[in-house]
């Protein structure tokens, strides 16, 4: 039976004022899944009217203790039906139910990590002149558009939406269209928990119509946006007329070296998850890995005979270790990269095709050995489970190759070396660097990136700049004030 769900607006459910709704497919079985209203311009006026109302209405007077208490009831009304939302996350991602489990456990302590954060965001008092009081005041930045992709639909929303409650401000979310699901599903807890009408408001649409509409509304003062590089310059460039403050996480060809000292094993172990992980839909996937030349025939063996091991298929086995690609149109790209890297002359190693003959969109792991980092499949983002394997010299050489690329989300050094690896950290233009691990995702540590992968951090305190305003206020307390020197 198809899930009907409406929009949230201004504290009700409704459908789209045109009345249009579209289906939502399930990847893994090619089944219709949810029908959900197919919002426009008139919606998102709704919506960001509303957002205003309470903005400037009920919500500006509720303390940040109150906040913090609500952020906290929605952790506590999310951790108690994790599963459902699991089951609605792996129904319209295609992930597996292991990962939308641990997917949603992440985004209940996303919530208890704002809620925590709302009551320790603190402005300072600046050491100024004497007789002087100077201090700064952290305030909402305002109305917020937070539009949201397809590969972590809930976990990414949460990323925008608890930090935005949390400093006060209203929010709008746009989810992915492939993934509308669980974003309008939470809705009924953020009314649970206790949040004004107009706080919390979901729209689902279009981007070229919903989104971009929220991009150029004149009632919003922010977008939080992650996506394609190419979605972050369009919206950079609609943004620029309202001079809204706009956060961009975008895509990544993230590098992954590895030392000729390294444990292999362990480098081999890491680097298949950073790769093949919620089938390679990861925008900080290690898609590029080079391993030093001493190293680069052992590694290479023992990551192939490992990849194939990988079992593919449906997310609700529990003995598959990824799922479904989540759209035909992503699974088509992913098979178009797969022409040209053998075309450019990469070696095929493993994978390199679709996994069963049903309408499921399953897609095996897939590895090219030899890849030179001047190849597309190198420099262009595919967003699937394809590793592109090369190698390096020395040091120079591999930070040369790291850093050789037009994104700069993430990067991973394996060595045994920690003097190598904290001078990779330094030398890698990218937004996070990691030594020896495949766990690089923390609520509590910033993420984002540099170069074409966006500007802007989420998560951890940092991810609270993003939705204030700085006010900086000075009070004379008997000092001398400048003037004019008139009769
Ligand atoms: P898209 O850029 O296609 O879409 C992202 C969101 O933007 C969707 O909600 C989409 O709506 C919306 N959108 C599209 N066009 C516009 C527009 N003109 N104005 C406003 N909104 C618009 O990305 P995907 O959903 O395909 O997600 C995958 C991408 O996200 C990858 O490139 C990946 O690297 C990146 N990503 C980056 C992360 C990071 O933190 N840096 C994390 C996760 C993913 P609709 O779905 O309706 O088209």
């Amino acid at each position: 039976m198809t899930l009907m769900l409406d929009m949230y607006i201004d504290g009700t459910r409704v459908p789209s004022r045109s009345g249009e709704r579209f289906d939502v497919v399930n990847p893994a079985t090619g089944q219709v899944y949810a029908s959900v209203p197919k919002g426009g311009v008139e919606d998102v006026d709704l919506a960001v009217a509303a957002a205003r109302r309470a903005l400037e209405g009920e919500w500006r007077r509720v303390a940040a203790p109150d906040r913090a208490a609500m952020l906290g009831r929605l952790a506590r009304l999310l951790e108690s039906r994790i599963d459902e939302f699991a089951a609605a996350e792996t129904a319209h991602n295609g992930k597996t139910l292991f990962d939308a489990d641990f997917d949603m456990h992440g985004t209940v302590a996303c919530f208890d990590y704002y809620a925590g954060a709302a009551t320790k965001y603190l402005g300072s008092t600046i050491p100024g002149p004497a007789d002087y009081l100077l201090y700064t005041r952290r305030e909402p930045v305002g109305v917020c558009g937070l539009i949201v992709p397809w590969n972590f639909p809930l976990a990414i929303a949460a990323w925008k939406i608890a930090p935005a409650l949390a400093a006060g401000c209203t929010v709008i979310v746009k989810p992915a269209s492939e993934t509308p699901v669980t974003a309008l599903m939470l809705a009924d807890l953020v009314e649970e928990a206790g949040f004004p009408a107009g706080v919390f408001n979901v729209v689902s649409g279009p981007g070229s119509v919903a989104g971009n509409h929220l991009v150029v509304h004149p009632g919003v003062d922010k977008i939080s946006v992650t996506g394609e590089t190419t979605t972050g310059q369009t919206i950079m460039r609609t943004a620029a007329d309202t001079l809204k403050r706009i956060t961009l996480e975008l895509g990544g060809k993230s590098p992954n070296l590895v030392f000729a000292d390294a444990d292999i094993t362990q480098a081999v172990d890491g680097s298949l998850f950073l790769i093949y992980a919620n089938s390679g839909q990861v925008c900080d996937a290690r898609s590029r890995i080079f391993v030093q030349d001493a190293a680069y025939d052992e590694f290479v063996a023992r990551f192939v005979e490992q990849a194939k091991k990988i079992h593919v298929g449906d997310p609700t086995d529990p003995d598959n270790h990824y799922g479904a690609i989540t759209s035909s149109r992503q699974l088509e790209k992913i098979e178009y990269y797969v022409e040209i890297g053998q075309k450019e002359g990469a070696t095929l190693a493993c994978g390199g095709a679709r996994v069963g003959e049903g309408p499921g969109l399953f897609y095996a792991p897939t590895a090219f050995t030899g890849v030179d980092n001047s190849m597309r499949i190198a420099r262009e983002e595919i967003f699937g489970p394809v590793a592109c394997i090369g190698r390096f010299s020395d040091y120079d050489d591999g930070i040369t190759k790291a850093n050789d690329t037009p994104f700069g989300l993430a990067a991973t050094v394996w060595t045994a070396d920690l003097t190598t690896g904290h001078r990779a950290a330094h030398d890698i233009r990218a937004g996070g660097v990691w030594i020896n691990t495949s766990e690089f995702l923390f609520n509590e540590s910033p993420f984002g990136g540099m170069k074409a992968s966006g500007f802007g951090r989420e998560l951890s305190m940092h991810g609270m700049d993003a939705y204030t305003e700085l006010k900086t206020v000075g009070v004379s307390l008997g000092a001398h004030m400048p003037t004019f020197p008139l009769d």
